[in-house]
C-alpha cells in the first residue's frame, strides 16, 4: 500500500506544554460533543476550560477527514429533531451561536431492505404512521399502539435524566416520585414489547430498522433506547451543512472566549488523585496540569480502566459495577470517492439499511459464528448528496460511506501495530472486506459500477487509533436493559472533583452525548445556577 496522505481538516490547537496556562477552572478529557458541550457551557458561565484531545483534530466521533480530494465523516450520518425549534435545535444553536446550519434529508430518510423486500421511514409523525400503515395495512391497530408507546417513553425520559442528576441521598428521597414517572417499559426488551403488539416479523424488522443506530438487535436492546431513536428521527433526518466537523468548529469559539482552549495531540495518561480528591491530570509527555475539576468524556472504559489508578478504582468500589456493562459492537467503515456529483450519479438523501432477513438477532449470531455469513446489517449513506455545501468544497465529486459490524477478534493479531504500517496481510484482509461491502452498494445502485475512483476501509483498529476506543466500539457501552439501570453511570463519580460526560452517561448519538454535556454542567454548577443556564438556552 502507498503511504496515505494525512487529512488536512484540523480543528483545535496543537498541544504543547508551553501553550498551557496555569489556572484552568476545569480540565476536560476528550473533545467529543459531550466534552465540548460541557466545556462550552461552563465557559459561558465565565469558566476557563482546557479541553485535551488525543487525536490530531477535535470533535471525537464528529470529526471528518479528507484524502485524495474527498471528505468523509466518521461518526455522524444524520441527526434528528433539528428542523424546528426543539430542545435539541436550541442546544445546537446556543452552543454554536447560531452558526451551525442544517440541511434536511429526503422525506424518505431511511430505506430498509429486509431480505428481498423494501420498506422505508418517512418524515413527520403523521406521515411516519400513515406510511407504516400503507406498508402493513393489516397492522393499523398495532402501529397506533406502537406510536402510543413512543409517546409514553417520551414522557419518562425527563424523569430518567433527572434521576441521573441527583446525588445518591437525593435519589433516595426522590425515588418514590421518580419511580412513578419512569415506566418499567423503558427497561424492557425491545422485541418482547413489540411482539405483544404484532406477530408480523417484517413489521417488527421495519420498526427496528434503525437498530444499527445503537448497535444492538431487538432481542438484546432496551426499549427505551429503541424508542428514543425512533422519536429522534420522527420528523426526519438532517445533516450539518459543511460536514460534521462543523459541529466542533462552531462550538470551540465559545470555549476560547473566556481564555480556554481545545488542544489536539494532547493524550492524557492519568487522572491524578490525592486520596479520593482529583488534583489534575498527567499528560503523556509527563507534564502535570493542576486542576481540582476534571471532566472525563473519554468513556467509562478509558476513564476507569486506563486513566484512574487501579487501586483507587477498587477502593472506591467500582470493580463490581464495571462488570455490569460491556462495550458495544466493533465496526468496519468504507469511505468511497467518485468523480461525478451526487446529482449526476443519482445518489439519494436517504440512508440504506440492508438486512439479510427479518431476524436480525439470528443474523448477528450467524455472522459471529461464521465470518462468511452475510453481514447482519450494512448501512450506506451519501454524505455529499446531503450536504448543500459539498459541491463548493469538492467540485465535480461525490462521496459514499458504508458501515457494517465486525468482531474485534478478526483483527486481534494486528493489535499494537502502527496505523498505515500494519502489514500486507492486514491490507489484503481489509481489501477483501471492502470488496464484500462494495458488492452491497453495487447491488442497490448498479449505475455506480465502474464509477468509483477511490475507496478505503477502516477497521476496529482504526477506531482504536483515532478515537481511543480500545475495543473499536461504535457507541461506547452497549445499550442493554442492565446498562440503562446503572445509576452510577451519571455525571457524578465517587472521586471528589471528577465528573463524567458523553455517550456513556445517558445514551449514544450526537444528541444523547450533547444532552449528557448539559446534565454534567448542571451537576457541576448546582440546581440554582442551572435554572438560569436552562433559561438562557431554552428561551
Ligand atoms: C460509525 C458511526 C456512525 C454514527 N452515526 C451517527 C449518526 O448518524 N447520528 C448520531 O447522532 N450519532 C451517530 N453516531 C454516534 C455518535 O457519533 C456518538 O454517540 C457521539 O459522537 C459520542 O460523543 P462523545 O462525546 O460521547 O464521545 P467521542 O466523540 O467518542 O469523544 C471522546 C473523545 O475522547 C478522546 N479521548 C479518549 N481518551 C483520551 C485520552 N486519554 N486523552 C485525550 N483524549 C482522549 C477520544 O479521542 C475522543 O475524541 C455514530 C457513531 C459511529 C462510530
Amino acid at each position: 500500500m502507498g503511504t496515505l496522505k494525512p487529512s488536512t481538516i484540523r480543528i483545535g490547537r496543537r498541544y504543547r506544554a508551553s501553550r498551557l496556562e496555569d489556572n484552568y477552572d476545569a480540565v476536560v478529557i476528550g473533545s467529543g460533543i459531550g466534552g465540548l458541550t460541557t466545556a462550552a457551557l461552563l465557559s459561558d458561565l465565565g469558566w476557563k476550560v482546557c479541553v485535551l484531545e488525543q487525536h490530531y483534530t477535535a470533535g471525537g466521533y464528529t470529526h471528518s477527514y479528507d484524502r485524495n480530494g474527498y471528505e468523509w465523516d466518521v461518526g455522524v450520518h444524520y441527526i434528528g429533531d433539528v428542523g424546528a425549534k426543539t430542545r435539541t435545535r436550541m442546544m445546537f444553536d446556543y452552543l454554536s451561536g447560531g452558526k451551525l446550519k442544517w440541511a434536511p434529508m429526503d422525506d424518505e430518510y431511511d430505506r430498509f431492505y429486509v431480505g428481498d423486500k423494501t420498506f422505508c421511514a418517512k418524515a413527520g409523525k403523521q406521515q411516519f404512521r400513515d406510511n407504516l400503515i400503507s406498508q402493513f395495512p393489516a397492522e393499523e391497530q398495532a402501529i397506533d399502539r406502537y406510536m402510543d408507546l413512543l409517546a409514553q417513553v417520551g414522557k419518562g425520559l425527563t424523569a430518567y435524566s433527572m434521576n441521573k442528576l441527583l446525588k445518591p441521598w437525593q435519589r433516595v428521597v426522590a425515588w418514590p416520585y421518580l419511580k412513578l414517572k419512569i415506566p418499567a417499559l423503558l427497561f424492557r426488551n425491545t422485541y418482547e414489547v413489540l411482539s405483544e403488539l404484532t406477530s408480523d416479523q417484517d413489521l417488527i424488522a421495519v420498526i427496528c430498522g434503525q437498530w444499527g443506530d445503537m448497535g444492538l438487535p431487538p432481542k438484546r436492546s432496551a426499549f427505551m433506547v429503541h424508542a428514543m431513536i425512533a422519536r429522534h428521527y420522527l420528523y426526519g433526518g438532517f445533516y450539518p451543512v459543511g460536514g460534521s466537523w462543523k459541529i466542533a468548529e462552531t462550538i470551540i469559539p465559545k470555549i476560547q472566549k473566556t481564555g480556554g482552549e481545545v488542544f489536539t495531540y494532547a493524550l492524557v495518561k492519568q487522572i491524578v488523585l490525592q486520596g479520593q480528591q482529583v488534583t489534575g491530570v498527567e499528560m503523556a509527555d509527563g507534564h502535570h496540569i493542576k486542576c481540582n475539576c476534571v471532566i472525563s468524556s473519554a468513556g467509562i472504559d478509558n476513564t476507569f480502566c486506563r486513566l484512574l489508578p487501579e487501586e483507587a478504582v477498587n477502593e472506591a468500589g467500582y470493580q463490581p459495577l464495571l462488570k455490569r456493562v460491556q462495550p458495544s459492537m466493533a465496526h468496519l467503515g468504507v469511505y468511497i470517492g467518485l468523480q461525478e456529483t451526487a446529482e449526476q450519479l443519482g445518489l439519494p438523501k436517504t440512508n440504506f439499511w440492508i438486512y439479510p432477513g427479518n431476524d436480525s438477532d439470528a443474523a448477528v449470531d450467524g455472522f459471529m459464528k461464521d465470518p462468511e455469513a452475510p453481514f447482519p446489517v450494512v448501512y450506506i449513506s451519501f454524505p455529499s448528496a446531503k450536504d448543500p455545501d459539498y459541491e463548493r468544497r469538492h467540485p465535480g465529486t461525490a462521496t459514499i460511506e458504508i458501515v457494517a459490524p465486525a468482531p474485534l477478534e478478526w483483527f486481534e493479531k494486528w493489535r499494537g501495530t502502527t496505523w498505515g504500517k500494519r502489514g500486507d496481510d492486514y491490507e489484503a484482509f481489509k481489501a477483501e472486506l471492502g470488496e464484500r461491502l462494495m458488492q452491497y452498494l453495487y447491488e442497490k445502485l448498479p449505475q455506480l459500477e465502474g464509477k468509483v475512483d477511490y475507496y478505503e476501509v477502516s477497521t476496529p483498529l482504526s477506531t482504536e487509533y483515532f478515537c481511543a476506543y480500545q475495543y473499536g466500539e461504535l457507541y461506547g457501552l452497549d445499550h442493554d436493559p442492565v446498562r440503562l439501570q446503572q445509576n452510577w453511570l451519571g455525571p457524578r463519580t465517587r472521586f471528589k472533583g471528577l465528573w463524567l460526560t458523553g455517550q456513556d452517561v445517558l445514551t449514544c448519538g450526537v444528541t444523547g452525548a450533547m444532552m449528557a454535556g448539559l446534565l454534567t454542567t448542571s451537576a457541576i454548577i448546582g440546581m440554582r445556577k442551572s435554572g438560569t443556564l436552562l433559561k438562557r438556552i431554552f428561551n
